[in-house]
């Protein structure tokens, strides 16, 4: 049986998300890849086990996650089930409804329907009465953004979310919704865009706004999918999420295509005393609107490797600026 390391709490940094009581961890585990039912169970559970015993609080889900769509939530139900049980109430474990799961017009987007349902089934694959935290994956063009928010706001009434969050949004989607949240007095805490050294767009557009209305951001593939990690210095491992042909969003031509900045990153990676990886994240992290960073491992010495950011988050001036260049070229 599992027994979480009992100092678990000592090293991780615990972040407020925006103005609301809740603290999360710096770092959050995500459920994309590697937790479905092509992925060994044995694995998953060294993987959440590691998490855990990291200080990590923040589980990150959704509906289609897998492949199978639905069986990362079902994995991980298995895991709360038996020897993540004693610990629940030490976990923030969300899910998301938006983008394609089932058959149909409801198995997608924003309709009041489809997030109720869609809900629902994540939590009887999950084995919970609740999340903490439910999510809009993705803005519904053809969907009132009213009645996606009363979706949320119900799911609140009726026990199913401590509070909600949206993702993908953009600025403006956001500032709409935190209105139609304010007015029904939702627990509207949280947005969840993708940000990393290669994927800038939310500096401008989104953290403005989240600054203003007294949000916070977890932000997703905050290496690029493992770009931004010494994991394609030397060719593309057969083990990789580039190799593997049950992930299709990571291909080989963009681990060519942008290895010569990721070797410059590297390189400045090493005068801090850090590895790529702990870098992108730490950089992540300087921004004051982002609670946490939302990883992917494939094994669990990643994670021990991740949360050592944590010893180094600070930029100088001159770090700064040996990282813009890189980037701007
Ligand atoms: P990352 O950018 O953190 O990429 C994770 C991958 O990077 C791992 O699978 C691993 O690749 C590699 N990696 C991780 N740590 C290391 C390390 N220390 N050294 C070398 N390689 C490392 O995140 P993801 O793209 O996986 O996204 C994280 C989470 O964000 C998802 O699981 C999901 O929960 C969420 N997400 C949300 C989205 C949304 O629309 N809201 C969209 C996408 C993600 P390898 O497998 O090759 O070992």
């Amino acid at each position: 049986m599992y027994q979480a390391n009992n100092k678990r709490y000592e090293q991780m940094v615990y972040n407020r998300v925006g103005k609301s009581g809740l603290k999360i961890s710096a770092l959050g585990l995500g459920f994309w890849h590697n937790f479905g039912s092509v992925d060994p169970y044995e694995n998953q559970k060294a993987i959440v086990h590691q998490a855990f015993d990291l200080g990590i609080t923040y589980f990150d889900l959704a509906n289609n996650y897998g492949p199978m769509p639905g069986s990362a939530e079902e994995n991980f139900g298995r895991m709360m089930a038996t020897d993540m049980k004693p610990y629940r109430d030490e976990m923030v474990i969300t899910s998301k409804a938006g983008y394609d799961m089932w058959d149909g017009p409801y198995g997608e987007w924003g309709s009041r329907k489809s997030i109720i349902a869609s809900a629902n089934q994540s939590l009887m694959r999950l084995g919970l009465d609740y999340v903490d935290i439910f999510y809009s994956h993705r803005p519904d063009p053809d969907t009132p953004i009213e009645e996606t928010a009363l979706a949320l706001d119900q799911l609140v009434r009726d026990g199913k979310a401590l509070y909600v969050g949206i993702s993908n949004y953009s600025g403006a989607q956001t500032t709409a919704m935190a209105k139609i949240f304010k007015e029904l007095r939702t627990p509207f805490i949280i947005h969840q865009p993708r940000y990393n050294m290669f994927d800038r767009h939310i500096e401008n557009d989104l953290l403005p706004v989240l600054r203003e209305i007294g949000k916070s951001a977890v932000v997703f593939s905050p290496l690029a999918q493992g770009l931004l990690t010494d994991r394609y210095l030397n060719g593309i491992p057969t083990d990789s999420r580039a190799a593997k042909s049950s992930s299709r969003f990571l291909q080989p031509e963009q681990v060519e295509k942008t290895l010569q900045t990721v070797r410059k990153l590297n390189a400045v990676a090493i005068t801090r005393g850090q590895t790529l990886a702990e870098m992108a994240l730490a950089w992540d992290l300087r921004q004051p609107e982002i609670a946490s960073v939302l990883v992917g491992a494939s094994r669990p010495e990643q994670l021990v490797d991740n949360v050592k950011a944590l010893n180094r988050l600070s930029f100088s001036d001159a770090d700064e600026k040996a990282i813009a260049d890189i980037l701007l070229v």
